[in-house]
């Protein structure tokens, strides 16, 4: 007769054995088991540790970011600004981008603003911005016309000025927060991008250009703020062609354009004090991609403007590009005033920069877009300074996207 134990159900019988092995290996001296059974029970023991960390994390995920906007929003303005007091008094007309353009000092005097406001609120974090202050260091007058600029461009609201820290110290300390900048960027950690004026011909000519922040964290971007001052405020006033040449200070125009990841995009117009209060932007709807308005870069030598007119005609598009310079282009499909941006290769070994799609690729997609490179693959923000997993950018609504990539590949792989 076997014992009763034998006669009782196999999971029964199967935890008696366990329970008999365990109980043998705790008798045994310190065996090479031993430790293999603690890292085993370890492992499990850690699970609800991990779930603990998974909870951070997702509480992170869910972070409302609310502080990093209203620095972002603040500080883009206050540099949005100076650049527009540069252009009235050094531009007159100059077309030059040599070292004392208004262009150079507005670029430097906006990234100085930026990156003081940045290093005041969130002074652990890293930072890309497209210049460096060597040549500034390097030349005293350049220098002292960035500075002059620099010490009078305040809010005109003493409570959001100290919100950005107040005003920077002295010239030193200025080249100093200038070179802050210099991050190599990456997929870990709370980084930064700056494009103190993005679209400098634009700037120049009195068209497009856009001052722009991002904050990618882990390589994803979080937060986006374009500051936009020759755009109109009004979010539906519809593209014109002559939206991209001598529109400074025009009457209403100036908008400030921004998103959180998974709270939708925003728009503003752009104050002088305290934030404006903002409404939400959505893209257009688009039944039928025939009926797009695209816009894409006015330099030849950034978007191959003979790829995106054999595009158009593929995709049944009759309304002319609107070409304009700048990150402005994101924020003008974002509120619907137009509905596709191509940009594609002309250079083949050009890579393109964070500074200058990270802000624009989050508001294009928090306001119902998706946004890829000319292969349909999302922009990778990871990498460095520069984009170098992707090639060109398409940006559409979400319900004609893959029609668009698949126009797009149809083009540029016969060619
Ligand atoms: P956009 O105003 O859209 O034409 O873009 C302006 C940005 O184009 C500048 O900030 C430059 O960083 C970038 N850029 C410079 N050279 C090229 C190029 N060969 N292809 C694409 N983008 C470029
Ligand atoms: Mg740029």
């Amino acid at each position: 007769m076997l014992p009763r134990i034998f006669h009782s159900k196999p999971s029964t019988f199967f935890v008696l054995v366990v329970s008999l092995v365990i109980l043998a290996l705790s008798f045994l001296p310190s065996t090479t088991l031993l430790p293999r059974l603690r890292l085993l029970t370890s492992h499990f023991t850690l699970r609800p540790i991990s779930t603990a960390a998974t909870t951070v994390n997702n509480t992170t995920n869910m972070a409302s970011y609310a502080q990093e906007l209203n620095i972002a929003l603040l500080a883009v303005q206050r540099a949005t600004l100076l650049t527009k007091s540069v252009f009235h008094s050094h531009a007159k007309g100059t077309l030059s981008k040599n070292d004392a353009s208004p262009v150079t000092i507005g670029d430097f005097g906006a990234q100085a603003l930026i990156i003081a406001a940045l290093q005041h609120a969130f002074p652990q974090d890293a930072i890309v911005a497209e210049e460096e202050a060597k040549d500034l260091r390097e030349n005293e007058s350049l220098r002292d016309l960035v500075w002059d600029l620099v010490q009078n461009a305040k809010l005109a609201d003493s409570s959001a000025e100290e919100t950005l820290g107040g005003p920077i110290k002295s010239p030193a300390e200025m080249l100093d927060i200038i070179d802050k900048g210099d991050s190599a960027g990456g997929s870990s950690g709370r980084i930064w991008a700056i494009d103190p004026i993005d679209g400098t011909k634009g700037f120049l000519r009195g068209g497009q250009y856009a001052v722009c922040l991002g904050l990618m964290v882990d390589g994803d971007v979080k937060v986006g703020v374009l500051g936009l001052p020759n755009l109109p405020e009004s979010d539906s006033e519809p593209l014109v062609e002559g939206i991209g040449a001598e529109q400074t200070d025009a009457a209403g125009k100036g908008v400030l354009i921004s998103a959180v990841q998974g709270q939708g995009a925003a728009s503003r117009p752009l104050g002088k004090g305290a934030l404006a209060e903002g409404h939400s932007i959505q893209m257009k709807p688009l039944e039928n991609v025939s009926e797009a308005t695209f816009c894409e870069s006015v330099e030849a030598g950034h978007s191959s403007q003979g790829d995106a007119a054999d595009i158009a005609r593929k995709l049944g598009i009759t309304k002319p590009s609107v070409r304009m310079d700048s990150q402005a282009k994101y924020g003008s499909i974002a509120r619907g005033a137009g509905d596709l941006y191509l940009r594609l290769p002309v250079k083949k070994d050009y890579v393109e920069k964070i500074w200058d799609h990270a802000a624009g690729d989050l508001i294009v997609r928090e306001a119902g877009g998706e946004v890829t490179d000319v292969e349909g693959k999302r922009l990778d923000f990871g990498q460095g300074r520069t984009l170098k997993n992707n090639k060109g950018v398409i940006a559409a609504p979400k319900s004609v996207h893959a029609q668009v990539i698949e126009a797009v590949k149809s083009v540029l792989g016969s060619k």
